[in-house]
């Protein structure tokens, strides 16, 4: 019989990609999203990519009684909790908002599952726990540093509340994934990042400069004790991200977990700058990028990068698109989304 999986946050950036890969490997998915950070355009992507109707709630996960209805409604197993805010300037000057959706929601989600004896949870984690690592790469042994976000918080907050809750609660099995960056889009170019306003994050900023929507990339620092002085990264590739979703479950399901509650990084391995990723922008699209170098930005590290032996390992799941590929899927993302050719 056919799994149902149920995907908080389905609508946004990386759950749709992953509704998208659920799909494929033969799962149902229904998705519950308020729409706070996304629209309708993910959900019909991922329609347009399978050919498959795709069940959508739109609630929010705050609301506990909405969020009880989807469970007494859909029966299903299996939740991967995507649903949270996500910027870490703006959780810096509103952290009650913060603590309020990435928590309360969360709480809601295991509350829900506990009551309705559903069993296996992907909680979205990140490499920001690890914070400015002692020792590169990452391992999941690698301690975790003291957040500085209330963002970044809620993070370790919500490992450690899903710890605790397998832990209590015999029949509740979970997965953090610690994500790096995810960057890129479908292939298809149907689906991919849609930030509101103006993009926090580097790819965005970059595709969204080539198409003249920005004026000018600033790169923050270039005095960093790096080979080339800027910061560097793990940019992980949106569909190899997704597919480590359904490795998690797949796991799950199957009885595989070697312990009720793991942690798998999530990345390609390997460290690159945000000079290479410019100019590997530049090369794979054939264009030219105007870019200025600015100052540090505060709260940024200088590196990280993933050691990803055990979700190989363990999950099955290896990153397998280049970064060049990816990169160049960013850039059909952008040319759709502004209409250029
Ligand atoms: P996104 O904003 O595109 O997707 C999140 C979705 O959740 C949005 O569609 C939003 O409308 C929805 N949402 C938010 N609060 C909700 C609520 N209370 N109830 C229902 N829906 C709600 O972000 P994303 O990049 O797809 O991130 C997904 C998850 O991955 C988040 O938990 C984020 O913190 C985590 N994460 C993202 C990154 C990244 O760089 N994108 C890195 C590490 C971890
Ligand atoms: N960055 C940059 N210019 C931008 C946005 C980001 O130089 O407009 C740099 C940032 O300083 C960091 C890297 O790009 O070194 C990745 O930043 P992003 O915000 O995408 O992800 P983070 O790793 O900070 O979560």
């Amino acid at each position: 019989m056919k799994q149902t999986v149920l995907v908080s946050g389905g609508a946004g950036y990386i759950g749709s990609h992953t509704a998208v890969e659920l799909i494929g490997a033969g799962y149902d998915v229904v998705i519950v999203d308020n729409l706070s950070n996304s629209d309708m355009s993910g959900v019909e992507g991922v329609e347009k990519i399978t050919g498959k109707h795709v069940t959508f709630v739109e609630a929010d996960c705050c609301d506990k009684e909405a969020f009880r209805r989807v469970f007494e409604q859909y029966e299903f197993d299996s939740v991967i909790h995507f649903a949270a805010s996500k910027a870490v300037g703006e959780s810096v000057a509103e952290p009650l908002k913060y603590y309020r959706n990435n928590l309360t929601s969360f709480v809601n989600v295991v509350e829900l599952m506990h009551e309705f004896g559903r069993r296996n949870i992907v909680f979205s984690s990140s490499a920001t726990v690890y914070g400015e690592a002692d020792s590169l790469p990452v391992t999941e042994q690698s301690p975790r540093k003291p957040a500085t976000s209330p963002y970044g918080n809620t993070k370790q907050i919500c490992e450690d509340i899903l710890r605790d809750s397998v832990a209590a609660y015999g029949s509740l099995r979970g997965i953090a994934l610690r994500y790096f960056n995810p960057i890129g889009a479908h292939p298809s170019a149907l689906i991919g990042e849609l930030p509101r306003g103006v993009p926090n994050n580097l790819v965005p900023f970059i595709t969204q400069t080539a198409a003249g929507v920005r004026e000018c990339l600033s790169i923050f620092g270039d005095d960093y004790p790096t080979a080339d002085g800027s910061c560097i990264r793990d940019y992980i590739d949106i569909v190899d991200l997704a597919r480590a979703h359904v490795a998690a479950i797949d796991r799950m399901v199957k009885g595989q977990s070697k312990q009720p509650y793991e942690i798998f990084n999530i990345g390609t391995g390997r460290g690159v700058s945000v000079f290479e990723l410019v100019t590997t922008f530049e090369r794979v699209n054939g264009l030219k990028l105007n870019y200025k170098v600015a100052p540090r930005r505060a709260g940024d590290v200088v590196a990280i990068w993933a050691d990803t032996t055990l979700a190989n390992r363990e999950l099955g799941w290896h990153a397998e698109r280049s970064v060049e590929d990816t990169l160049r899927a960013a850039w059909a993302w952008e040319k759709h989304v502004r209409g250029i050719e």
